[in-house]
């Protein structure tokens, strides 16, 4: 008798046990690519699945990181060199998609995100590994290049052939490379059948399906302490990015110069610390982010710059702390540690987009 209950009960521990083993959930990996950690989360799947996965994005995403870096050598480099000529010449594949999205999002953005400003990036030393350490460019130097107003509307196409038709502009595909990048991520994991992802890099995010029976949770980074501002939930498909003025910068003379540069003056934007935006795309929501961040804190100058490029939320730090976040946002944020929805007394709604 209990040599026969005995079997029964192990009976159903290997049955119990077989089903976990077949239940799919949560896998977790973080890579060191796209000069960032890519913290990726997966949820249903196998180990095994996961696992391959992630080799495949890693692999994509070291091939998107040296195709379009904007000063290490490589094809970004040489089309820029190309670029430089003046002279028709076939475009690379792995670039004439980014030109081509590149254009569209800076002029949705009235050009305030625009990819064409390379050499501007490059004088005030962005264009490089280590954050430069100034003094800031000349005034003089500065004007020379903001003057000619290179633009992305300055590259003709033809097909595949390019062409310059302005000797100032040099594409830097860094405020938006990121996220097209992670858009291209999603699109991979979703031909591999995975529907439930979060694909997070250095903070910037798109989120696919739910975690589970829940949303995904995602911290959203304080501009000026370490740790998060609010935490929000994200599920179905939506992208979260952030620029702000700590990730690049240098202080001269007790003035911070940061990495995002307002095309119509040359200098860096000023006013804010960070900017947040929410949309479907992410390649929309990072060169949306660029965009705001350089049409500064004042609603009237930032409200029809996010209309115009339709996305669907934003948070706005300013450099004293204050915070605009668009109504449709502000339910859905925790903000710590105080773990509720309640707002903090330093932040505004702003009006509807
Ligand atoms: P992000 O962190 O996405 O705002 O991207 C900032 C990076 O984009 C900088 O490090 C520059 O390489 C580049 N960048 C700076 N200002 C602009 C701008 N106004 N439009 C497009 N790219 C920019
Ligand atoms: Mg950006």
């Amino acid at each position: 008798m209990i040599i026969t209950v005995t079997r029964f009960f192990l009976f159903f521990v290997v049955i119990f046990l077989a089903a976990c083993e077949r239940q799919p959930a949560a896998y977790h990996e973080q890579l060191l690519v796209f000069g960032t950690v890519v913290d990726v989360q997966l949820w249903g799947v196998e180990p095994k699945q996961g696992q391959q996965a992630v080799a495949r994005l890693a692999e994509d995403f070291d091939y998107m990181h040296n195709t379009w870096h904007a000063w290490h050598p490589g094809p970004l480099g040489r089309v820029n060199e190309l670029l430089a000529t003046g002279q028709p010449f076939s475009a690379p594949p792995s670039i004439l998609p980014l030109i081509e999205r590149g254009t569209e999002l800076s002029r949705r953005s009235g050009g305030l995100f625009n990819p064409a400003i390379g050499k501007l990036i490059a004088l005030w030393g962005f264009a490089s590994d280590d954050p430069p350490k100034g003094p800031p460019p000349s005034d003089a130097a500065i004007r020379a290049i903001v003057d000619q107003h290179p633009s992305m509307t300055d590259i003709r196409r033809d097909g595949i052939q390019i062409q310059a038709q302005n000797p100032a502009l040099k594409l830097d595909f860094g405020a938006f490379a990121k996220g097209y990048a992670v858009d291209r991520a999603i699109e991979v994991l979703r031909e591999l059948g995975i529907n439930n992802a979060v694909v997070n890099a250095g903070g910037d995010l798109r989120a696919i399906g739910r975690h589970g029976e829940r949303p995904w949770r995602v911290g959203i980074r304080h501009p000026r302490e370490a740790g998060i501002l609010a935490s929000v939930e994200v599920q179905g498909d939506e992208s979260v990015f952030t620029s702000g003025d700590y990730e690049r910068y240098f202080d001269w003379q007790g003035k911070r110069y940061d990495h995002i540069i307002d095309p119509r003056t040359g200098y860096p934007a000023q006013g804010l610390s960070s900017v947040t935006v929410f949309s479907q795309l992410a390649d929309l929501a990072d060169a949306a982010a660029t965009a705001l961040f350089v049409a500064g804190p004042e609603e009237k100058n930032w409200l029809p710059v996010a209309r115009a490029m339709g996305i669907s939320g934003a948070i706005l730090v300013d450099d004293t702390g204050n915070i605009q976040i668009t109504p449709g946002i502000r339910e859905r944020l925790y903000f710590e540690p105080r773990g509720d929805s309640q707002l903090p007394p330093e932040v505004q709604l702003s009006a509807p987009l």
